[in-house]
């Protein structure tokens, strides 16, 4: 049996109760405006705008409702209903669904990109990936991370976004905060990874929370594709759902290589982090090479750029 929940706003529910008027259903659960039976397909409508699909042929009756609900992104029913944090929890089953899992890593260190990482994890690789020991990145080292990654990207499709820091200190400029970097980031991530796997079956996102979703989807608004259908958020997603632990393995993964080939750059190994170990290093660059080294290497508006300027210009 499938399964598939979109959301759309009051009107379009209303649409879809005129539409399924002849195979409407007496028995209402707590909260639905609807219950339709069509063939072995049952079809729920909730309040909140949230519409589930179960049965045969799910998807395919979904999707014929689905159209509506990218086109009222910015209406004020949306909106209001996006505050709805319960409507974003990923469902009780998802560690056993087949997910596309989204994770970043380097937005806390003042040295090295951002990177992002869409992975997707399909029922059939979830033991394999248990296997190979994906599971959270925060209980692995360096050199474990690098090995497992190294295997798991010939394993399962994913998605990998470097924002290198030239790029990071531009936006940042011209006013983008990292949060709204990191939306974007995911967002497209996400949308190439669903590119790429369009031919397999997938259940939902589900992304490491950063944000609010009602702030994340903000952070999107006038982009030209934005992925919402079946966006799910939770913190410590990598504990939730294979595919967010092996994103960010694959992540971490990156931001290593990308640090090395920066430390090899600035001629000195530089420290992970936004401690005082980094003000040093960066005080150091500054003395040897000038302040516009680190544009190229770090991000900027860290408080860390000023902590260097003023160690510099002590021991100059
Ligand atoms: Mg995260």
């Amino acid at each position: 049996m499938s399964n598939s929940v979109i959301k759309v706003n009051a009107s379009t529910i209303d649409e879809m109760k005129n539409y399924y008027a002849t195979n409407v259903i007496a028995k209402l659960p707590p909260g639905s405006v609807f219950v339709a039976k069509v063939d072995n397909l049952t079809i729920t409508a909730y309040k909140s705008g949230k519409v589930l699909f179960q049965g045969s042929g799910a998807e395919e009756e979904s999707n014929k409702w689905s159209r509506n609900t990218t086109n009222i992104a910015d209406s004020k029913e949306k909106r209001s209903s996006i505050k709805n944090m319960h409507d974003f929890a990923p469902p009780v089953n998802i560690a056993a669904l087949s997910i596309i899992g989204s994770d970043e890593v380097g937005t806390g260190d003042y040295f090295g990109p951002i990177t992002v990482v869409s992975a997707f994890a399909s029922k059939v690789h979830l033991a394999q990936l248990k296997q190979l020991g994906v599971k959270d990145s925060k209980n692995l080292n360096d050199r474990q991370i690098s090995e497992i990654a190294k295997t798991i990207i010939n394993v399962i499709p994913y998605s990998l976004l470097v924002l290198h820091n030239e790029k990071y200190n531009e936006l940042q400029a011209s006013g983008y905060s990292q949060g709204k970097m990191k939306a974007l980031l995911h967002n497209q991530a996400i949308a190439n990874l669903i590119k790429k796997t369009a031919n397999e079956s997938c259940d939902g996102i589900l992304i490491d929370q950063f944000a609010e979703p009602g702030v994340y989807f903000n952070y999107l608004k006038g982009q030209a594709n934005v992925v919402r259908d079946r966006v799910y958020f939770s913190t410590k997603a990598e504990g939730v759902h294979l595919s967010v632990a092996a994103a960010s393995i694959i992540a971490r993964y990156a931001f290593i290589k990308e640090f090395e080939k920066l430390s090899a750059k600035a001629g000195v190994e530089l420290p992970k982090g936004a401690g005082a170990k980094v003000d040093e290093v960066a005080a150091g660059l500054i003395r040897s090479k000038g302040e516009t080294v680190l544009k190229h290497i770090a991000k900027l508006h860290f408080a860390n750029t000023e902590k260097a300027r003023k160690i510099a210009a002590r021991k100059a």
